[in-house]
C-alpha cells in the first residue's frame, strides 16, 4: 500500500457539498485531496481527528487586504478563523492601477472608506507598481499564509482614466469609459478575479469626498462590464444603499446582461428601511430564475461598530472637556477619567447639542443600540441590556453609564453598536438572509475598518453562534460549511476548492466544534508606522491546512507559508 503525505484520520467529515457529516479519513498528496473514505493507507503524517470536524478551508470573498498583503505575510485576522482563501479589492477601492501622482488620493480613499490608517499605508505600501499586472507581481514577491485573490477597483481605474475629473458627480466621457474598460480587461487578463464598485453614501475619502464611483452612470458601468464579457473572465461586485431598489436592480441587471458575467452585491438590513432587504431577496430570486448568476453577500451578525478610548470612535470624542486628554495614552486617559470631578465636567459639557452633530454621526450617541462588549462577546444582546435601557432602569443618563464602561479594563473596554441587521433587536433578519437562496456569507471586510470593527471573525460566528449556541433557530453545520467554502469559492470562479473530495485543493480545517469560541477583540499597534488595529482570535481551530501544508495549529502560526496569489478563475478538478 502506498503512503500518503498526510492522513487526517477518523474525523467527522463535512465535505462542503451540504451532505450530512460522515466519519471518514482524508488523505492528501502534493497539496491535493487524494482520498476520502474508510481504510485509507498510512500517511507520513497522521492526525487523529476523532471527534473533530474535518471541513474544507473557508473562502472569504469580501476582504480588504489590498495594502496588508503587500507588506504582511499573514492575512490576519482572517487566517485565525479557518479562512484559507481571501478575496480582496472589494467595494471599488484598492491600489492599482495607479500612477505616482495619485498615490495620495488612493490612500485617502482607503483611509476614509475602509478605516485603514493613512500613516500605515504610507509606510507600508512600496508602490513598486503602476499597472495591475505589476501590482499582482508585487503581491507574489512575498510569501503568504493563505491563498488570496485580487480584483480591479473602480475608484483606481476612474482616477487613472479621468485624473482630476474622477470625483463623483462628474460623468465619464465615451473616451473615459473606453479607457476604464481597457484597464479592467488588462486587470482580469493579468489574473484579477473581477471588477468591483461602490455606490454607497457611506464610502467617503478621509477628506469627506464621496467615493469617485458613487454615482457613475449606467453607460459607464455597462461599458466596463462589457469589457469583462469580451474577455470572458471575471466577476463583478457592487455595494449600494438600495435607496431605490428598482433603479439599483435595473443597473445590476444591465451590467449582467451586457457582460454575461456573475455579479454579487452587499445586503444587510438597514435600521432606517428595515424591510427593504426582503424586497431585495425577492428581486435576487427573480434574477436567478431568469438564469442570471447573481448572489447577495450577507453578514453573519450585526454589522456594527466597536467603540472605545482606543478605537476610532467613542461617545466622548467630540466633547470639548474630554478633548483636553485626547492626545494621551489610553491608560492615562482612563486614570484621569476615573476622577469624579473630571467626569462631572465631561458629562456637563456632553449635554451641549453642538457635540451631538459632529463626526461619527448619531452612531456614537446611539445608546439604544449600544451594548457593553462582554468577554466573551455576545453578538446577539438583548435590547434590555442596551446602555439606554440600563441607564433608564438605574435612573442615570446613558452618558453616565457609558462613561463608566469605557474607563474599564484600563481604558481598553469597548462598547458594541448594532447598526445593520438589528432593527428588531435580534438577528432574525440575519438568519433570513444567511439561509435564503442565492446568498453567500460575505461582508467580513477582513483587513479593513481596523479601528471600528473586527468582522474578519464572521466565519467563527457562523460556527459558534449559528451552529452551536443560539437558543433557537440554529443553522445546520453542513449548510454553514457549504456556504462558507464551496458556495463562496464558486461565486468568484474558484472551482478547485471548497470541497473535500479527491482532486480538490487540500485546504482543510480540523475543528473542535465544542471549543469554537471567539475571544474579545483586542487593540494592537502592529501596523506599519505603529498603526492601530483591532484583532480578534478564536479557539477551536485545531489545524488549518493550505495546499496540504499546515498553517495554523490551535491559533498559533506554523512556519508554513504555502499561500499563493490566485490568478483568475480555477477549473474544477478532472
Ligand atoms: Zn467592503
Amino acid at each position: 500500500m502506498s503512503t500518503h503525505d498526510l492522513v487526517i484520520r477518523a474525523g467527522i467529515v463535512v465535505d462542503g457539498n451540504g451532505d450530512a457529516p460522515v466519519t471518514a479519513d482524508v488523505a492528501v498528496d502534493d497539496g491535493v485531496v487524494t482520498a476520502v473514505g474508510q481504510d485509507v493507507a498510512r500517511g507520513r503524517r497522521e492526525i487523529d481527528a476523532d471527534g473533530a470536524i474535518v471541513a474544507p478551508g473557508f473562502v472569504d470573498i469580501h476582504t480588504h487586504y489590498d495594502g496588508q498583503a503587500t507588506w504582511d505575510e499573514r492575512l490576519l485576522p482572517s487566517a485565525w478563523h479557518g479562512v484559507t482563501t481571501a478575496v480582496m479589492g472589494n467595494c471599488g477601492v484598492g491600489f492599482a492601477p495607479v500612477t505616482p501622482d495619485h498615490h495620495q488620493r488612493l490612500i485617502d480613499l482607503m483611509e476614509g472608506v475602509e478605516d485603514i490608517p493613512g500613516t500605515a499605508l504610507h509606510e507600508g505600501l512600496s508602490w513598486e507598481w503602476e499597472s495591475f499586472e505589476d501590482y499582482l507581481g508585487a503581491l507574489e514577491s512575498l510569501p503568504h499564509d493563505i491563498d488570496f485573490g485580487a480584483q480591479v477597483p473602480h475608484a483606481a481605474i476612474r482616477v487613472q482614466a479621468m485624473g482630476e475629473r474622477a470625483q463623483s458627480g462628474r460623468a465619464a466621457t465615451p473616451d473615459d469609459i473606453a479607457a476604464m474598460a481597457k484597464l479592467v480587461r488588462a486587470g482580469v487578463e493579468a489574473g484579477a478575479l473581477g471588477f468591483t464598485t461602490s455606490r454607497t453614501l457611506n464610502h467617503r475619502s478621509v477628506t469627506g469626498e464621496l467615493t469617485p464611483s458613487y454615482d457613475a452612470a449606467a453607460d459607464e458601468l455597462v461599458g466596463i462590464a462589457a469589457a469583462l464579457g469580451a474577455a470572458g473572465k471575471g466577476v463583478m461586485q457592487l455595494v449600494t444603499d438600495f435607496a431605490d431598489v428598482d433603479k439599483d436592480f435595473e443597473l445590476m441587471l444591465a451590467m449582467m446582461r451586457a457582460s454575461g458575467r456573475p455579479l454579487s452585491f452587499s445586503l444587510a438590513q438597514s435600521p432606517i428601511a428595515p424591510s427593504t432587504y426582503l424586497q431585495v431577496l425577492g428581486r435576487l430570486a427573480a434574477a436567478n430564475a431568469e438564469g442570471l448568476p447573481m448572489r447577495a453577500q450577507v453578514a453573519a451578525r450585526s454589522v456594527g461598530l466597536l467603540m472605545g478610548l482606543a478605537c476610532t470612535l467613542h461617545p466622548f470624542m467630540t466633547n470639548p472637556v474630554w478633548q483636553r486628554i485626547a492626545g494621551m495614552a489610553v491608560p492615562e486617559q482612563a486614570a484621569i477619567m476615573r476622577d469624579q470631578a473630571f467626569k462631572a465636567e465631561v458629562l456637563a459639557a456632553q449635554t451641549d447639542e453642538r457635540n451631538r452633530n459632529l463626526i461619527g454621526g448619531r452612531l456614537i450617541h446611539w445608546y439604544g443600540s449600544m451594548y457593553e462588549l462582554t468577554d466573551p462577546p455576545n453578538y446577539e444582546p438583548a435590547p434590555s441590556d442596551s446602555i439606554a435601557a440600563l441607564a433608564q432602569s438605574a435612573g442615570r443618563t446613558p452618558e453616565d453609564v457609558v462613561y463608566d464602561v469605557l474607563v474599564g479594563d484600563d481604558g481598553y473596554a469597548m462598547v458594541y453598536v448594532t447598526s445593520l441587521n438589528y432593527a428588531q433587536g435580534n438577528l432574525d433578519a440575519a438568519r433570513t438572509m444567511l439561509t435564503a437562496p442565492y446568498t453567500v456569507p460575505g461582508l467580513s471586510d477582513g483587513g479593513a475598518h481596523v479601528g471600528t470593527i473586527c468582522d474578519g471573525s464572521f466565519p467563527t460566528t457562523l460556527l459558534q453562534h449559528w451552529v452551536c449556541e443560539r437558543d433557537h433557530d440554529r443553522i445546520p453545520l453542513e449548510f454553514v460549511i457549504q456556504r462558507q467554502s464551496r458556495d463562496t469559492a464558486r461565486s468568484v470562479g474558484l472551482l478547485d476548492r471548497g470541497v473535500l473530495a479527491p482532486g480538490y485543493k487540500a485546504d482543510i480545517n480540523v475543528i473542535d466544534l465544542d471549543r469554537v469560541r471567539l475571544r474579545r477583540p483586542e487593540i494592537r499597534f502592529d501596523l506599519p508606522a505603529g498603526g492601530r488595529r483591532l484583532l480578534q482570535r478564536a479557539d477551536g481551530y485545531r489545524h488549518t491546512f493550505v495546499s496540504g501544508v499546515e498553517t495554523y495549529a490551535d491559533g498559533e502560526p506554523t512556519d508554513g507559508l504555502p499561500g499563493r496569489l490566485v490568478r483568475g478563475a480555477q477549473p474544477a478538478p478532472g
